[in-house]
């Protein structure tokens, strides 16, 4: 079982194009069956048009899921759980904290790896009466791992044994590899804003969904080493991996979503052909 999973907050673009067509192709050649899953957890940024643009500009290169589509925005009950399970573990805490506090007290040498500051651990070990006091004021807050717990945890869970993934890459070559969520720090699994985040959202539907083989973007690589570790946690199968390499703008930086120019939609109405965008995504 695979999946395409697009978040509906832009159109899809040459990038996108590429991760579809993988997805299908290695669905094909297991002989599996590749769904598609709208991930539109954030409610703010989701449009209906990018959500018919999805489905339509899939089609239009020939791809076909089984349905129903599941929306995560129909699954907030299912994160909930999760995220409750997860603290009666003792594994999260709440976070009061804003953007702007966090950057003053973070080590500006220590980033994720998406960039963000590693969190310098505000809330950590703060008092119930403290953490009470907040609530009562209707403070928003966000539920964050206390990773050097559940790093205990999962270790005993694994007897000591080193976490580690599976990566098939592009060529299908299993690569043993050692997983480092540390890396991530103290990272968010709630937001403040929806009552999940993409790292939770994505670990609980694989596993519902059964899907055995995740195939996405290179640029999403590090975020596997947190994916195994609430995995482990959680008690959910493991999953293969295939991170496949990115499509790149002539200055060779990943397309964002604001590259209007390389949106299928775009490329269609300019009269490209679905065998033009894979040439284009690099699938043949
Ligand atoms: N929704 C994510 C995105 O559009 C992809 C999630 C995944 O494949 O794990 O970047």
């Amino acid at each position: 079982m695979l999946r395409f999973a697009p978040s509906p907050n832009g159109e899809l673009h040459l990038g996108h194009a590429r991760s579809a067509l993988f997805t299908w192709r290695m669905a094909r050649d297991l002989d599996g069956v590749a769904l598609l899953r709208i991930e539109d957890i954030d409610t703010a940024r989701t449009r209906r048009v990018f959500i018919d643009g999805i489905f339509e500009d899939l089609s239009w290169l020939g791809l076909t899921w089984p349905e129903p589509v599941v929306f995560q925005s129909q699954r907030f009950e299912a994160y909930r759980a999760a995220a409750a399970e997860l603290e009666m573990m003792g594994l999260l805490y709440p976070c009061f904290a804003t953007r702007a506090e966090i950057e003053a007290a973070a080590d500006p040498r220590r980033k994720d790896p998406d960039g963000a500051p590693i969190y310098p651990g505000l809330w950590r070990g703060k008092s119930g009466a403290e953490i009470a006091r907040r609530k009562a004021g209707g403070v928003p807050y966000a539920l964050r791992l206390d990773m050097q717990r559940a790093l205990a945890y999962a270790g005993r869970m694994l007897d000591s044994a080193p976490l580690t993934f599976v990566e098939l890459g592009e060529e299908g070559m299993p690569r043993t590899i050692t997983a480092d969520p540390a890396r991530w720090g103290d990272v968010v699994l709630v937001r403040k804003d929806t009552p999940t985040s993409y790292h939770l959202a994505v670990v609980v539907d694989d596993a519902s969904q059964g899907v055995t083989h995740v195939t996405r973007g290179a640029d999403l690589f590090a975020a596997t080493d947190l994916h195994r570790l609430l995995q482990v946690l959680l008690g959910l199968p493991e999953p293969m991996y295939a991170h496949h390499g990115l499509v790149t703008d002539a200055d060779g930086r990943k397309l964002s979503k604001s590259a209007r120019d390389t949106s299928l939609k775009s490329l269609r109405e300019a009269g490209a052909t679905p065998a033009d965008i894979r040439r284009m995504a690099g699938l043949t």
